[in-house]
Order: C-alpha cells, then sequence, then structure tokens
C-alpha cells in the first residue's frame, strides 16, 4: 500500500545538485494542458524556456517520457530537441539521437486500425490516433461514449494477440507491445547522460504509475501532477504548479552552476 504523497512543496530543490540529477517528465497533463484535441495543446514560452536552461545545467540528462509519438514531442517542444520516449516506451530517442522502435505486427495492426476507424467514424465525437505501433481512441468529446468506446475496444480485439490496453484520461490506448514508461525510463537510465545520476519523473496518468514504481526501485524521486491514486512520493495540484515548481528548479540549478 502506498503511504500519501507529501507535498511537492516540501521537496527542498535547493539541496539538489544538477550534476548528479537526470530529470523526466511526462508531457499531456504535467508539461501542458489536457486540451479537447491532442493536437491542440502548447507548452508555455517560459516553460520552454526553463527546460532549455534545465537540459543545460543538467548536461543534457533530461528525457520526455509520453504516450505522444516522438515528432509530436519536437513539433511542441521547437526548438528543442530532447531525448524522448514516445508511445509509452514503443518508440525511443537516446541522447546521443539515435532512434529505436518495438517492431510491431502490421497486418494485425493494419486489421485493428479498420475496426477502430469505422467505430470512431460512426460515432461523431470520437477521435481514432494513430501511432508508431499503438492506437489511441479519444472520447473527450463524447465522456458519455466511455462504455461503449471501451466494449468497441474489447470487441475490435477479438482474435487479435499481442496488444495491450491502457485506460488514460478520456482515451484509451491499445499497444502493440509490451514496453512500457518504466521500460523506457531504465533504458535511458542504462545509459549517458543519465547513467548513475538520482532519476526525477513527473506524470499526471495511470501510465505513469509503471514509471513511478521504477523511481522507488532506484530511490529516485517521483511527483504525481493531479489528483488520484498514485505511488509517486510527491503531489502537485496540476500543470500550472508544476510548471512554476520546473521553473524555480531551474533557477536554483542555475544558481548551482
Ligand atoms: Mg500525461
Amino acid at each position: 500500500m502506498a503511504a500519501t504523497p507529501a507535498p511537492l512543496t516540501s521537496l527542498d530543490h535547493t539541496g539538489l545538485r544538477p550534476e548528479d540529477m537526470a530529470v523526466f517528465l511526462d508531457f499531456d497533463g504535467t508539461l501542458a494542458d489536457l486540451a479537447e484535441r491532442p493536437d491542440q495543446v502548447s507548452v508555455p514560452g517560459e516553460t520552454l524556456h526553463a527546460l532549455q536552461r534545465l537540459k543545460r545545467s543538467l548536461d543534457g540528462a533530461l528525457a520526455i517520457i509520453t504516450g505522444r509519438p516522438i515528432d509530436d514531442i519536437d513539433k511542441f517542444l521547437a526548438p528543442l530537441v530532447l531525448p524522448v520516449a514516445g508511445v509509452h516506451g514503443l518508440e525511443r530517442r537516446r541522447a546521443g539521437g539515435e532512434r529505436m522502435a518495438a517492431p510491431v505486427d502490421q497486418e494485425k495492426f493494419g486489421l485493428l486500425r479498420e475496426r477502430l476507424q469505422s467505430f470512431a467514424d460512426a460515432n461523431p465525437g470520437l477521435l481514432l490516433e494513430v501511432k508508431q505501433g499503438s492506437m489511441a481512441l479519444h472520447y473527450r468529446q463524447r465522456p458519455d461514449l466511455a462504455e461503449a468506446c471501451a466494449a468497441a475496444v474489447g470487441a475490435a480485439l477479438t482474435g487479435l494477440d499481442g496488444f495491450h490496453v491502457l485506460h488514460g484520461k478520456m482515451v484509451i490506448e491499445v499497444k502493440g507491445g509490451t514496453a512500457t514508461k518504466a521500460d523506457a525510463l531504465a533504458a535511458f537510465m542504462r545509459e549517458e547522460p543519465f547513467r548513475g545520476r538520482v532519476p526525477f519523473f513527473a506524470g499526471d496518468d495511470v501510465t505513469d504509475e509503471d514509471a513511478f514504481h521504477e523511481i522507488a526501485r532506484l530511490s529516485g524521486i517521483s511527483i504525481k501532477v493531479g489528483r488520484g491514486t498514485t505511488a509517486a512520493l510527491f503531489r502537485t495540484d496540476g500543470t500550472a504548479s508544476f510548471r512554476h515548481w520546473l521553473g524555480s528548479l531551474a533557477d536554483s540549478f542555475d544558481a548551482a552552476k
């Protein structure tokens, strides 16, 4: 049973040294506010600037771990380019720039896509987002269809093995592989410039809980953004308070250099 997380304001970041830290951040609901459609989000300029400063003071040990494709993150963070684990760990770009992706059965993937697309087309307001190795059925504009979406995903998976279903905030994700955000975090931690540092991870959704457990295993620092049961050590109210805290972390790391 996880203990109640402490308020993030009780984490004294003046005691943290940038050369000892590896910072991993979820994107949606953590850096960016959630929006009606996934393409409508943005990161405030002030936060982009804080990320730029963090990258510099951490000597590059700053990465995004997200459910989105890597290319989406590049678009939202431009001109900043960071190491990214995308699609909940199915694809990853290392600090050196090399990209890797988990193999997916394209025939099964195509069949699942067809089935879910026809369900989405028949129900206005639903959005099927297709990514590398995964697809996400968004029902933020049709919360009344939550149960129907879950049933449709179950039906669409009939006869198709090897897929994993994740329930997020107003979205059901179907992944064609078993890699998780925890696997992505562990993989980064085996590589430069992350290796040997204390990992820090902030996220807002159920899919971030795997990574919080990995952080606990590595004796790192975990932050839950927003409400909900969590294994994280600290909690903050929402994206605005987290972005504010991240800005003050960047200030304190700059001062430490
Ligand atoms: Mg999130």
